[in-house]
Order: structure tokens, then sequence, then C-alpha cells
């Protein structure tokens, strides 16, 4: 049999009958990024070339989600898999067939169909009767988003092309207030199933006209004129949009910081860059400095940077935050700190490093709060680079009860250099961001990042856990923890130099 039979032998008796087939066939992925854009819906089908590559870190995001809806499947007990990929659609859409019209089946996953061109693989359909099929979409967030109910609706319409009766659309997703307990996970906790039949149906109302202005954009000659702006990030990040902007002037007003509404505003009134802006228009402090683009130092910097008590810790901590829990007494992208790093500065100018980093796939919290309490002592600020430090170190307080006063005391030492350059020093290479990747190379150009195997604390996460859990090579593991401990060793040591650096521009004596 032609499996692609199934979406011309079958009616669909209660949707239109759908718009011309053309030669390239939808899926429900291209449907979404049509509804987000029709020039990446065309460069996705006739230049996906020109995307580019997702990054370490967005993909190990995607391979948690494919691991929560493997978990998911154990929801449904008895329910048969389509295992057939993406490079074999004919068998998996033959397979599909067969398990539909076998009663004996009660749910499918991955069942692949076809309605008028367009290809969806669905995560799950459960049979309720003879012909009344449930809907089952698996998310790995946290709660529903207006996409995923245009998910359900382009599926649930295809379904419905193809001949089942969908009598029912459900979302199932992660509930980050589930609590493992250790021994087995508690599906029936871990995961929430929402009924969104009644808000897709509203949206199902929409896919026939959708999908015939998506098909009208792909048989032009070429892409639609859409030029980037807020739509490009809104609700996925445009794989495109290094292409769509490459011509773009640094001085871009859409890469003013702070709230997308002020430079979309601007750009309707055709404000093209930075420079342009009126007077009139009201901007944060951060906005204004960025449209002055000159270096400010605020008249209390000094004061500010002096505030610190000797010896100073520099402190930056790696986390990981699994969406299915692996430790006890943790919850869904509950984070995981695994390592630490601690540059000590010494009031006669000696530094000296001290770093934990666990190398194995225990529970790393208990070892590295006591070893970095060893390391902190009693004295001196703790100087950190964002509130991210303060939130971990609450956390492990709360986790590790008996460590709780002694984490608190921490807490009370805490000192942020974020803070203190956010409010008192400015310099145009920040080009509007403070994170320490910009920050760093603006003002100690001799110690960027791009020296190192690992650049970022997502790549981190996924590197510590492929270390942990999946690497079985010796020295491979080995390369890991070096290239760790040398990325979050920068880190420190970075919040070193900084101070030092923004010492001198304000003429004091660094030490
Ligand atoms: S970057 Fe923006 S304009 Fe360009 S294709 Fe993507 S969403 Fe469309």
């Amino acid at each position: 049999m032609d499996p692609l039979s199934l979406t011309t032998k079958i009616s669909a008796p209660d949707i239109p009958p759908g718009p011309v087939v053309p030669a390239h066939r939808l899926s429900k992925s291209r449907f979404l990024a049509g509804l987000q854009c029709h020039k990446r819906l065309y460069f996705e089908i006739h230049s996906p070339e020109l995307a580019t590559p997702p990054t370490p870190d967005r993909r190990a995001i995607m391979d948690m989600g494919t691991d929560v809806g493997v978990l998911a499947r154990e929801f449904f007990p008895g329910g048969v898999l389509v295992a057939e990929t993406h490079r074999q659609i004919p068998a998996a859409l033959v397979r599909t067939a067969e398990l539909v019209a076998d009663p004996t089946v009660t749910t499918i996953f991955e069942g692949a169909f076809v309605w008028q061109g367009i290809l969806v693989r669905v995560d799950a359909i459960e049979r309720l009767d003879a012909t009344r099929w449930r809907l089952i979409e698996v998310k790995a967030t946290s709660k529903v988003k207006a996409t995923h109910l245009d998910d359900l609706a382009i599926q649930s319409a295809v379904l419905e092309g193809a001949g089942l009766v969908v009598d029912g659309c459900y979302l199932m997703h992660l509930n980050t207030q589930y609590v493992f307990l250790g021994g087995e996970l508690n599906l029936d906790e871990m995961f929430a199933l929402d009924n969104m039949t009644e808000e897709v149906l509203a949206r199902r109302v929409l896919v026939h006209q959708q999908l015939q202005e998506m098909w009208d954009v792909l048989k032009q000659p070429t892409f639609p004129d859409i030029a980037p702006d807020g739509h490009c990030s809104q609700p996925y990040e445009c794989p495109f949009w290094n292409h769509c902007t490459k011509d773009k002037s640094p001085r871009w007003v859409l890469y003013l910081p702070g709230v997308s509404k002020v430079q979309r505003m601007l750009l309707q009134e055709g404000i093209e860059t930075i420079d342009e802006i009126p007077a009139h228009v009201q901007l944060t402090d951060i906005q204004q400095h960025v449209k002055a683009n000159v270096e400010w130092i605020s008249p209390v910097l000094r004061a500010r940077l002096q505030s610190v008590r000797y010896p100073v810790h520099h402190l930056d901590f790696e986390t990981f935050m699994p969406a299915i829990p692996v430790f006890p007494y943790t919850r869904p992208y509950r984070p995981i700190p695994f390592q630490w790093s601690n540059h000590i500065e010494y009031e006669d100018g000696t530094v000296l490093h001290q770093q934990f980093l666990c190398v194995d796939g225990r529970d790393p919290r208990e070892e590295l709060a006591h070893k970095l309490l060893d390391s902190l002592g009693e004295t001196g600020s703790v100087c950190v680079y964002s509130e991210y430090e303060r939130f971990l170190l609450f956390a492990l307080g709360d986790f590790l009860p008996h460590l709780k006063p002694a984490l608190s005391k921490v807490v009370r030492r805490l000192w942020d250099l974020l803070a203190v350059i956010q409010q008192h020093y400015y310099h145009p290479e920040f080009e509007g961001s403070f994170s320490i990747k910009n920050v760093l190379p603006a003002l100690v150009p001799k110690l960027a990042y791009d020296d190192l195997t690992i650049q970022n604390g997502a790549v981190a996460a996924v590197m510590y856990q492929k270390m942990v859990f999946s690497e079985t090579d010796l020295m491979e593991r080995a390369r890991i923890a070096k290239a760790l401990e040398e990325y979050c060793g920068r880190d420190t040591w970075a919040m070193v130099e900084l101070r030092r650096v923004l010492m001198e521009r304000v003429g004091g004596r660094y030490l």
C-alpha cells in the first residue's frame, strides 16, 4: 500500500479540504516556524544552509526534551512505539496505519500521519474506543505556552484529516513542584496532564487559513520581505537571525538593552540606529550610557571598590539543571551545584586558588558545601558576579540544615561586583551587556574566554553531565574535568582582574 494514500482515501469530516498540496512537505515544527515568521518558513524549506547550527547547550536542551518524552511513555503501559525514524517516513506511515487498525493497541507513540502534505509525528495518541482517540503532546516545560496550543492544533487537524476522530487534546508537562525522594520516580506527581481541548479548538479554526498563507509564501520565487525585530525571538530564537541581521550596524536600535517595547516603538518610527534616538525619548540609565557610548565612571566607584574586606574571596559556582531529577530531594530543573572556584586575594597582594569539582555521578552537594566552607573561612568579603551564588547558598542551606547557619554567614559576606559595575561604571565595548563575557574583554583584553575549551556555563553543564553520567573513556573524562576547572577558574580570576583594572581607572592603589 502507498502510505501516502492514507491521506487521500480518508475524508476529513469536520475540516475544510485544505490547500493545494505543493511539492514540499511541511511538518509541525515548520508550521510553527511559519507562524512565527513566513520568511523563516521560506528559509527552512528553500535555504536551510543559512541557519546558524544549534549550539551545544541548545542541543542539550533538545536532548533533555527527548528524554522527558521517552519517560512520559511509561505513563501509558502497553503503548506501542513507531520506531521508524525521520529517514523512514513511508515505513513509519505504514506501521502507524497498522497500529491504528489494530483494536488491541491502546496507545501509539510517535505515530506518523500525513494530511495535505503536512507530516506530524505525534508523541502519543490513546485509544478511547473503536473510533475516538485522545491526543497527548509531551513538553519538557513547566507550564503551558501559547505555542503548545498551536502545536496541538496542527496535530489534531492532521489526525482528523487522516481519518481519526480526536476527542480531547492534552498537554503533558513537568510539575516543577514535584520533589524526588529517591528510589523510583513518581510519574503521577512529576507529570501534569492538562486538558487543552477547548483552547485547541479555538486555534483549530485558524489552521486552514494559516496553511493556505504558508503554501502561498512557499510558491513565491523569493522570500518575503520581513524585517527582523522582536518577533524573531518569540516564541523561539530564530536560527536565521545572524543571516537576517548580518548587514545591521553595531549601533542598530534593536541592540539597545532593556525591554523590547521601546526598541520596537523606535523601529516603527523609522529610527534605525541608537545614535538617532531623539533626546525626548525616555531611556533607562543603562540605555543612556549605551546611547552616549563613552566611558562613564561614577564618583563613588572608588569608595564602592574599597568597601571589600580582606582576604577577598572570588567565588563562582557551576550548576546543572536536570529536567528529570537525578538526586533525592531535588525537583525538575532545580540547579545542582557541582563545582566551585575561589581565588583568595590577601591584603599583601598574594592570590591563592582553591577549587572543587565533583568528578563522579554521586550527589555533589554535601561535600561541595563542606569544602567551600573550609575554603571561605570566617573572614573577608566573598566577591561574586551575580545574584546566582546567593540563591545557591540559600538552596544549599535548605538541603543541608546542619550547614545552614554557616552558609547564611557566607551570604552576609557576599559582595556583588556585577552590581557595582552596573551602577558605577560603563564602557562602550560593553555594548549594553554587563555579562562578564562582555565586560572582561573590554576591561582586560588579554583575558578573554576564547582560548578555553568550555566558554560558557551552559556548555559546562552539558560537559559535566557527559563526564559523570555517560562518558566511559577515562582520558576523555580527565580532559573534561580539566576544561571545567579552567573555565570556572577563569571566571573567578576574571573578577580579581576586573577589580584591579577598575581600581586603576579611579586612580586608586590596587592593594
Ligand atoms: S530572523 Fe526574524 S525576520 Fe529573519 S527569518 Fe527569522 S524570524 Fe524572520
